[in-house]
C-alpha cells in the first residue's frame, strides 16, 4: 500500500562536477522498481541533478525551500525556482537546520504550508536529541515538532512524507535499534491520526533516518511502521544507494 521511499540527502557534499560522476553511474545501475528513489542534491546540482534524472524513476528533491514567494529575500531560493527543475520533494526541518540556523517549528511550518500549496511532496523531519532521549521525552518532543509543524494544514496532506531522525543517530553510527525506530515510526503514526485522521495516517509514509547503511537497511525496512529511510552519508556513492534501494543486496 505504502509505497517505500529511499531518500539520500547529501547535505553540503557534491559539487556539480561530482553529482555528474554520481548520478551517471547512478542511472545505469538496476534498482528496485517497488521502491521510490529520491536524490536531494545541494542546490548548486540541481540543474544538472534534473538533467541526468529526466526520464528516469529518480525523483528529485531540495534539502532546504524558502516560505515566501520571489522577491527580495537574499540568498533564499522559492518553491517557484524549485519547480523550474523538476524537483518534486523537499526536506523541511532538518535537525542540522533547526540546530545551526534557528528554525523553529514555526518557520517549518510555513515552509510546509507554502511547500504543499505550491503541489510539492514535504518532508517533515523530526526527532529528539541525546538528552531529550536520556530523560525518557522522545514521545513529548516528537509529538509536540508534529503538533507545531503540521498546524493548520489540511490540504494536499498526501504529499506530506515524515523522516524521524534521532540527532543522536545522525552521522555518528550509532543506529536506534529497529525496536526502538519501529516503535517511534508507531507512535508518529498515532501522533497524525491525532492531528488529521486514522486514514491520513494509515496512508502517510514515515521514515527513518540516522546512519541507515546498505548493511542495516534491510532491517530497518522490514518493519511495519517504516516506509523508507532518509539517508545522509550512505548515499553519496551510486554504489551505496543502490544497494540501499535494493536494501542491501
Ligand atoms: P546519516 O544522516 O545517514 O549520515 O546519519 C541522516 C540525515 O541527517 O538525514
Amino acid at each position: 500500500m505504502r509505497k517505500k521511499l529511499i531518500a539520500g540527502n547529501w547535505k553540503m557534499n557534491l559539487n556539480v562536477t561530482d553529482t555528474r560522476k554520481m548520478l551517471s553511474e547512478l542511472v545505469e545501475k538496476n534498482l528496485n522498481s517497488e521502491v521510490e528513489a529520491l536524490i536531494c542534491p545541494p542546490f548548486t546540482s540541481l540543474e544538472a541533478a534534473s538533467e541526468i534524472l529526466k526520464g528516469t524513476n529518480i525523483k528529485l528533491g531540495a534539502q532546504n525551500v524558502s516560505e515566501y514567494e520571489d522577491g527580495a529575500r537574499t540568498g533564499e531560493i522559492s518553491t517557484n525556482m524549485l519547480k523550474d527543475l523538476s524537483v518534486s520533494y523537499v526536506i523541511i526541518g532538518h535537525s542540522e537546520r533547526r540546530t545551526y540556523y534557528g528554525e523553529t517549528d514555526e518557520i517549518v511550518n510555513e515552509k510546509i504550508k507554502r511547500t504543499l500549496s505550491q503541489n510539492l511532496k514535504a518532508v517533515l523531519c523530526v526527532g529528539e536529541d541525546e538528552v531529550e532521549r536520556r530523560e525518557n521525552r522522545h514521545e513529548e518532543v516528537v509529538k509536540s515538532q508534529l503538533e507545531k509543524g503540521l498546524r493548520e494544514i489540511s490540504e494536499n496532506t498526501e504529499d506530506i512524507v515524515i523522516a524521524y531522525e534521532p540527532i543522536w543517530a545522525i552521522g555518528t553510527g550509532n543506529t536506534c535499534s529497529s525496536e526502538d525506530a519501529e516503535s517511534m515510526c508507531k507512535f508518529i503514526r498515532s501522533s497524525v491520526a491525532n492531528i488529521f485522521s486514522s486514514e491520513i495516517a494509515d496512508n502517510m509514509r514515515i521514515l527513518y533516518g540516522g546512519s541507515v547503511k546498505p548493511s542495516n537497511v534491510r532491517e530497518l525496512m522490514s518493519n511495519e511502521n517504516i516506509d523508507g529511510a532518509l539517508v545522509g552519508g550512505a548515499s553519496l556513492k551510486a554504489e551505496d544507494f543502490q544497494s540501499l534501494v535494493n536494501f542491501g543486496e
